[in-house]
């Protein structure tokens, strides 16, 4: 999963990019408004981490030209304890939810889940699921029928992409912004690789679950 935070106070977005990282999400960070809302627009994020004062837009602005636009990528606000206003105002804006300042690692990362969590998921989240065939976070392993087998970060990113879309042609051109973000110069050959040790994966499983290639188009999970 891939998300934007847009805060100001460079420490603090630092701190907060590398916990989020630990958790294995791919992360893009902003240190003001007008690079966070340029960034959003892409509409390439599951889930955007964005402060209220914020230098150059801020982060009502961002969230209400983003909503104008159609994005509808679920925001998290930051708000300082004096601005109960803003809260109000950016929960009428179309804010998901909102943390006050100072908070705990655990209730964002839980927010995070909150906010990013399928419809009608299971609630663990640790755990991704597809027809018995498991995804594991904490172990970054794919688990079939009791055996397991180890997968790098970036296999365990594509495979929760796949997992969690089942059935749907994802364009290489979607896996790369996911995964890589819309300014890497990844090459769809990078994917193909990945790709194929990932199924090499599931079969030394035996899992009856399979990385179809929809020709010129993508992958889907079968
Ligand atoms: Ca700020």
């Amino acid at each position: 999963m891939r998300l934007l935070v847009v805060e100001d106070e460079i420490q603090l977005a630092d701190a907060l990019t590398e916990i989020l990282k630990r958790n294995r999400y791919n992360v893009d960070t902003c240190y003001n408004g007008i690079d966070g809302y340029d960034n959003a627009l892409t509409g390439v994020y599951d889930c955007i981490i964005l402060d209220i004062m914020l230098p150059g837009m801020n982060g009502i602005e961002v969230l209400s030209k983003l909503r104008h636009e159609k994005i509808s990528t679920p925001v998290l606000l930051l708000t300082a304890k004096s601005e109960i206003e803003d809260k109000i105002n950016g929960l009428d804006t179309g804010a998901d939810d909102y943390l006050t300042k100072p908070f705990i690692t655990g209730e964002l990362l839980a927010r995070i889940r909150a906010l990013t969590r399928r419809k009608g998921e299971l609630v663990d989240e640790n755990k991704l699921d597809y027809n018995g065939l498991e995804l594991n976070k904490s172990t970054c392993t794919v688990i079939w029928n009791g055996s397991d087998v180890k997968l790098s970060l970036k296999e365990y990113q594509i495979m929760e992409l796949l997992i969690s879309n089942p059935h749907q042609i994802l364009p290489k051109e979607r896996i790369i912004e996911k995964i890589w973000g819309y300014e890497s110069d990844v090459e769809y050959n990078n994917i193909e690789v990945y790709i194929s040790f990932l199924r090499k994966k599931l079969a030394s499983l035996s899992a009856p679950v399979q990385i179809k290639t929809a020709r010129g188009m993508g992958y889907s999970l079968e």
